[in-house]
């Protein structure tokens, strides 16, 4: 049972405790996992520590860096069936997803390879002919990387390979419901050549295992992937020592269709906006915001292509879409369906388990469509994070746009429309972090990613990805050096 990664070794928790992995198709143990204590956590850090303060990797050139980045992503490439099985097994996304998944993991690791050595630093105009100045990019230090449930690879991935690159150490903590991938993509880095201590591999509870990596005043920066409510804990715990603090949460995105869109398209892209992996996506198009105009036939084909949805195993052929998490996380779904019919929302599909026997010991649920919503109602309030769909109805562009905003979060949201002026405008106007015109969910590892308003603070994904890993330091220096005179006594 050793599966924490601590100064280039693997271990058991030091008090021996294990929890079991669970298939959420099924509901069947996958693997026993080393749970690892606050004190597991605390050695981990301590680890990243020598290797950041004693360690060559930080004084190791980008470029070698980069090369090894690229190695990663050979083996990522190497492994890709097995790790996406894997991923499916954790997560019950389908196969397909997860194969997309570990190719798009294999994209940040190459894009982050090439990006290790290109943007030192840079030379700054000190208007003196007597001296010289420039800024240079050196890593933050000791990084705690927390991820969740819902992308476990690549979530691991928008961290590791960007703070691997700028010369940090670390320590990762993946969600305890989905750690299986995270084991394995820590194992490639090792054999890829990662030097002792640079990276450290903690599973657990995250306020047990998770918690130090925010509050320890040993580590310098915490990026943190997950809920809303864990993202503002993490920050109150990094106060102590002020460390960096990076934050992806979550979002209430809206998708937003006026009546002079493709709307066969749309409505095909409104089911992949929302039911991609049962609605469990940060950038989920939860909330349908339609043209009065077409609204009720727009609403009526999305619910009946909903109903038409085949739930199985994702790893059979024909499966469109997996189980929920767990069955805590399905109990919260069907508490925000009872909301919503509470409140007045009419249902045109889904609000119910699946009757297929052979779906009955996993955590299913129906995709879910309901009209007639308003914004005061807490199932468009809030993230759901599993397969509902809310549809609101608008009349002008204007009022898209207010109901669009109309949010804590700012995470993404898309526009459908054949003007292209009033694609421009809208997209001007949402205050999200990203916007799809006609199109959703396509993101690049070379485009920054990230949330306005409660979705989050900073970037992950290109430049500024990088950047997050780095702090910018000025040397400055005079090159006639001469006694100022300012204090003659
Ligand atoms: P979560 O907040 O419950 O957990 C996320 C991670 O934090 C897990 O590893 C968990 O163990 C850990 N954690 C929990 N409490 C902690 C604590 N006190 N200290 C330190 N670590 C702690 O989130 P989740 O349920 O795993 O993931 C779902 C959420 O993630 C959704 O809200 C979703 O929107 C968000 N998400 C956002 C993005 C994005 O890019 N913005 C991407 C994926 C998921």
């Amino acid at each position: 049972m050793s599966q924490l990664f601590i100064d280039g070794k693997w271990e058991s928790a030091e008090d021996g405790q294990t929890r079991a992995v669970i298939n959420p198709f099924d509901g069947s143990e996958l693997a026993q996992v080393a749970e690892a204590a606050e004190a597991d956590s605390r050695r981990a850090i301590e680890a990243a520590r020598r290797a950041f303060d004693h360690g060559t990797w930080p004084r190791t050139p980008a470029a070698e860096r980069g090369a090894l980045l690229d190695r990663v992503a050979d083996l990522l490439l190497r492994d890709k069936e097995t790790l996406a099985h894997s991923e499916t097994l954790d997560t019950g996304k389908t196969l397909g997803e997860s194969r997309a998944d570990v190719d798009d993991v294999i994209r940040v690791f190459r894009y982050y390879a090439a990006l290790a050595d290109k943007n030192p630093g840079r030379i700054v105009d000190t208007g003196s002919p007597t001296a010289v100045s420039r800024i240079v990019y050196e890593p933050v230090g000791v990084c705690g990387l927390i991820t969740p449930w819902n992308y476990p690879l690549l979530q691991a991935s928008w961290k590791l390979a960007p703070a691997l690159a700028a010369g940090n150490t670390m320590v990762i903590k993946p969600s305890e419901l989905t750690p299986l991938t995270t084991i394995a993509l820590v194992g490639l880095l090792a054999e890829a050549g990662v030097p002792e201590g640079v990276v450290n591999l903690v599973l657990g509870a995250g306020p047990v295992a998770g918690a130090p990596l925010a509050d320890s005043p040993l580590v310098d920066l915490v990026s943190f992937t997950g809920g809303l409510v864990t993202g503002r804990q993490i920050m109150i715990a990094a106060a102590g020592n002020v460390k960096k603090v990076a934050l992806e949460l979550g979002g209430k995105n809206p998708n937003i269709v006026f009546a002079d869109a493709d709307l066969e398209t749309a409505v095909d892209q409104a089911l992949n906006a929302v039911f991609l992996h049962a609605g469990q996506v940060c950038s989920a198009g939860a909330r349908l915001l339609v043209q009065d105009t077409v609204y009720d036939g727009f609403v009526a084909a999305v619910a009946e292509r909903a109903d038409r949805i085949r739930l199985g195993s994702g790893l059979v052929a024909g499966t469109e879409s997996g189980p929920l998490i767990s069955a805590a996380h399905r109990e919260k779904i069907e508490g925000y369906v009872s909301s919503a019919l509470a409140e007045g929302a009419r249902l045109l599909a889904g609000g119910r388990r699946p009757a297929e026997p052979e779906l009955a010991d996993g955590f299913f649920y129906r995709p879910t469509v309901f009209a007639d919503c308003r914004r005061s109602m807490r199932v468009v309030r809030e993230e759901t994070f599993g397969p509902i769909l809310t549809a609101e109805c608008f009349h002008t562009e204007r009022e898209a746009v207010e109901l669009g905003n109309d949010t804590d979060y700012g995470l993404a949201g898309a526009v459908w429309t054949s003007d292209g002026d009033r694609a421009q405008r809208v997209a001007a106007a949402l205050r999200h972090g990203t916007v799809w015109i006609n199109d959703y969910h396509p993101y690049l590892p070379q485009a920054e990613w990230g949330g306005f308003k409660q979705s989050g603070i900073g970037r992950e994904l290109g430049p500024a990805g990088l950047d997050e890993y780095r702090e910018a330091k000025h040397v400055y220096q005079n090159t006639d050096p001469r006694p100022l005179g300012l204090f003659a006594g």
